[in-house]
């Protein structure tokens, strides 16, 4: 496989750099000398049959078009919005992603975010350390056991932050793409009326065009002043703008964010608020979730080079 010309655009892990470099011949393009390679010989273009992205930063359609012999995308992560699915079904080039294995990861995020949104963890951690809990108390937050949690997507993640959640006493509902049959949970056939039933909206859907700002004005109106809404989906799926306005006009009761419409950059008005929650794009971000995630992009390729089927073929 050394003589297999592999690419990867952006940095993601060094792990997963070791082993692609040990197994493939790496080509790495945020690497001056490789730019300079790249633009001086197009038979190196030519040679890129499999391309190893981020889910954030993607594949869009002039990535893919500048290897005409690109066979594979392998995504470092289960999201794959931004890579143009379309063109790679067009030109007959597979798609892989890396579900399952960070699903307890989202997952557990999800309900931290919680916890630190009603519990107002991040503030208290302040006020200890700013020294103010020595002139008072911190005032009375808000209990999560026994909450309604409403789940957008009742995919792997919805599900496990759903299991989580029955732990905390907490009733569960959701809105998904399809009604679940087999699932327990009651079915919202809009998530308008999914968000007026519930106390905390968790967002773990896939991001795809229809989905854009579905957690719009009357979504957060219908969660209200007391309703939290829990977004570890993508940024797009919420008009951000219009939340910084439901937020600041008390329309909704509070926000806990992993993701944004614009990463890494954060509509400011949200830094003022005590009523928001904000992380990185942590969702997968543990040494273990992120080296099985690369376990599984080495194992993909190395299956898709024997001409053995994919293990999480996504297209
Ligand atoms: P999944 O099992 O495929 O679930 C996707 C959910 O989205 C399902 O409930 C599905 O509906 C719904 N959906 C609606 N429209 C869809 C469409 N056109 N195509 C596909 N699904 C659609 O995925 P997952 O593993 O739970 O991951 C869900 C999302 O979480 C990912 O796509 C990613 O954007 C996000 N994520 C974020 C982080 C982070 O770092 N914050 C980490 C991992 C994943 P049905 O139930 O009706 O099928």
């Amino acid at each position: 496989m050394e003589s297999i010309s592999v690419l990867m655009p952006r940095p993601t892990f060094p792990y997963l750099e070791e082993q692609l470099d040990g197994r493939f011949k790496l080509f790495r393009l945020w690497d001056n000398r490789t730019e300079i390679q790249f633009n001086n010989d197009s038979a190196i273009a030519n040679s890129i049959r499999a391309v190893v992205v981020n889910s954030v930063d993607g594949a869009d359609a002039d990535l893919i078009g500048k290897y005409p012999n690109l066979e594979i995308v392998s995504c470092y992560g289960v999201g794959v919005d931004k890579i143009d699915t379309r063109k790679c079904a067009d030109k007959g080039i597979r798609v892989t992603n890396t579900p399952d294995v960070l699903t307890d990861e989202a997952a557990d995020l999800a309900i931290g975010l919680i916890l630190a949104l009603l519990r107002r963890l991040c503030v208290c951690d302040q006020y200890v350390r700013s020294g103010k809990w020595k002139r008072g108390n911190f005032n009375l937050t808000t209990k999560f056991s026994g909450k309604t949690v409403g789940i957008l997507g009742l995919g792997r993640i919805g599900k496990a932050v759903a299991k989580r959640a029955e732990a905390f006493d907490c009733t569960i509902c959701y809105h998904s793409r399809t009604v679940k049959p087999e699932s327990k949970y009651r079915y919202h056939p809009s998530v308008v009326e999914l968000a007026s039933n519930c106390d905390i909206l968790v967002v773990a859907r896939s991001l795809t065009k229809e989905t854009e700002h579905i957690i719009n004005g009357e979504v957060m109106n219908a969660l209200g002043p007391k309703g939290v809404l829990i977004n570890v989906g993508r940024g797009k799926h919420v008009d951000e703008a219009e939340l910084v306005c439901a937020l600041l006009e008390g329309r909704l009761g509070g926000a806990a964010l992993d993701v944004f419409q614009d990463e890494p950059n954060v509509p400011q008005p949200l830094f003022g608020l005590q009523n928001v929650v904000l992380t990185p794009h942590i969702g997968s971000a543990t040494v273990e979730t992120r080296t099985a995630m690369a376990d599984i992009v080495i194992a993909n390729l190395e299956a898709y080079f024997l001409g053995k089927p994919l293990l999480t073929p996504f297209l």
